[in-house]
């Protein structure tokens, strides 16, 4: 494949040959990354491995290695945490925009000259969209660059303002986020090259993560010529929510094919079959007022009991229900989330239940090879494995198989891992 400029989206990529489906498109190593707090001690820092007994780093005793080679390597990166952290103990909360904010800085000091990352597009390339900047999101990147110097001036010498207020608006552009095959949230990081496609809600390529590096492969038959669009966004909501978000985090209107036919929305939105059809402006309160519990809910997350965030999920879902039906994405949404809350607590019959009623309408509403349908299908796997159903655990493993074996490769660890979860039973 090629960088080229695309027509009416700036630079893009571009297939020089024929992509078969499930056939790896490109690699591209972090440029730098950083794994989240809530996974230190399940992943090494410096590989993201995931094992049991990694060595913990002896001065902070917070970060873990498979071993000294690891811990080594990972140290320019570390010694702008190990201290800091030891030092404000409880106080310290950068976000982890500024935590890989900060690696960038080391990263670019280190290594002036272009990476192995950088290969189609250069950091210093990023778009950063700092016209289009709202009062909001530049106070948010004020306080980040007040985090970066509260919690990393000791090993830093920092830009000055208006070049770290730039460099955050294209970390907020074009950074990524790793997930683990059950989409649970692994870390941040830069990966230039990846950061070279455009957006289309009808993805030709899905990119995964072997370790810290992203691999890009091709999930509809792409021809020599034909541009290479990943997805930015969940994929599951309603054209007018998709371009919403899109505009609100990357700055343009997507114009691909679902968004022009809108072809899908009519199912996403479906309405109870129950009586009378709701009236239309039933149909638009309801909607607002979905819009507006998905929002409350995600920030409900950070301080409600587990027990009051099922309560939400539950209110919600008996008064939507009253206009929409169950495969409504709006009911799919809380449903999600109270699966979550249930694998939280542990409450593996109740996950269950929400799974069973989740995972039909997402292999409709999403495209045919969907990280998140297959995430979908291998939660049900092991919660049915786990509580003993054996043949429905296999049936549903062997679905999320299908589709990692195309969207992550035969050989990748997560999918061997599902491998031997089926022969075990
Ligand atoms: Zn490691
Ligand atoms: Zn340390
Ligand atoms: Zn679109």
């Amino acid at each position: 494949m090629e960088r080229f400029l695309s027509e009416g989206k700036g630079r893009g990529l571009q297939a020089r040959k024929e992509f078969a489906i499930g056939e790896l498109v490109f690699t591209c190593p972090a440029y730098t990354h950083v794994l989240t707090v809530n996974e230190r001690g399940n992943h090494c820092e410096l590989c993201f491995a995931r094992k049991e007994g990694l060595a913990k780093c002896g001065r902070c005793k917070l970060a873990f290695y498979c071993n000294v080679t690891c811990q080594k390597a990972d140290w320019p990166m570390h010694k702008l945490e190990c201290s800091s952290m030891s030092k404000f103990g409880q106080n310290w909360n950068p976000s982890e925009t500024v935590r890989l904010l900060a690696r960038i800085l080391v990263k670019q000091k280190m290594h002036p000259e272009k990476t192995p990352s950088e290969e189609l597009l250069a950091v210093s390339e990023f778009e950063s969209h700092l016209d289009k900047l709202d009062n909001e999101k530049r106070e948010l990147i004020e306080s980040d660059i007040a985090a970066l110097h509260h919690f990393y001036s000791k090993h830093l010498d920092f830009p000055d303002q208006a070049a770290l207020i730039e460099l955050f608006a294209k970390v907020n552009c074009n950074g990524f986020t790793i997930e683990d095959e059950e989409l649970s949230h692994l870390g941040s990081a830069i990966f230039p090259s990846v950061a070279l496609m455009n957006h289309s809600c009808c993805p030709n390529v899905i990119v995964t993560y072997k370790g810290t590096t992203a691999e890009v492969r091709a999930v509809k038959e792409i021809h020599a010529g034909e541009e290479i669009f990943t997805s930015y966004i969940d994929l599951l909501y309603p054209t007018e929510d998709r371009q919403d978000r899109l505009r609100d985090s990357y700055f343009f209107t997507c114009d691909c094919r679902e968004c022009a036919t809108k072809a899908k929305d009519k199912e996403k939105l479906e309405l109870t079959k129950y009586g009378e059809p709701p009236k239309p402006e039933v149909i638009k309160d309801m909607i607002k007022y979905a819009r507006n519990i998905i929002e409350e809910f995600r920030r409900a997350k950070h301080y409600k009991t587990p027990s009051e965030l099922l309560e939400i999920c539950e209110l919600s879902l008996d008064k939507m229900g009253s206009t929409f039906e169950d495969n409504n994405v709006y009911m799919l949404h809380m449903m999600y989330q109270a699966m979550g809350v249930c694998l939280y607590m542990q409450d593996w019959d109740g996950a269950l239940r929400y799974g069973q009623k989740i995972i039909k309408p997402y292999s409709k509403h999403y495209p045919a090879y969907s990280l998140n349908v297959a995430s979908m299908w291998l939660k049900l796997g092991r919660l049915y494995m786990g509580l003993e159903h054996y043949s429905a655990g296999a049936k549903a493993l062997r679905k999320a198989l299908t589709i990692m074996e195309v969207a992550h490769g035969k050989d990748h660890p997560y999918v061997l891992e599902i491998q031997k979860e089926l022969e075990g039973k």
